[in-house]
């Protein structure tokens, strides 16, 4: 099975294993990626911004005040 994809291509339906239907799944660079349905984000972005911003803070060694 090879499929391809133009580069003007940003989904295309394929069955995913996980939701155990067919889905939209991203498509970048003409190759097929993940799908988007399971793959929802459970924050919105605003949330995820911050947790991001959280989890990067604990992984700063340079924190002042720290040593
Ligand atoms: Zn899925």
């Amino acid at each position: 099975m090879s499929e391809h994809y133009t580069q003007s291509t940003e989904s295309d339906l394929k069955y995913c294993p996980r939701c155990q239907r067919r889905t939209e799944h991203a498509v970048s660079a003409g190759r097929i990626g993940r799908c988007r349905e399971h793959a929802a984000p459970r924050f919105t972005q605003k949330q995820q911004r911050l947790a991001d911003k959280r989890a990067e803070a604990l992984r700063e060694p340079n924190l002042p005040g720290i040593e």
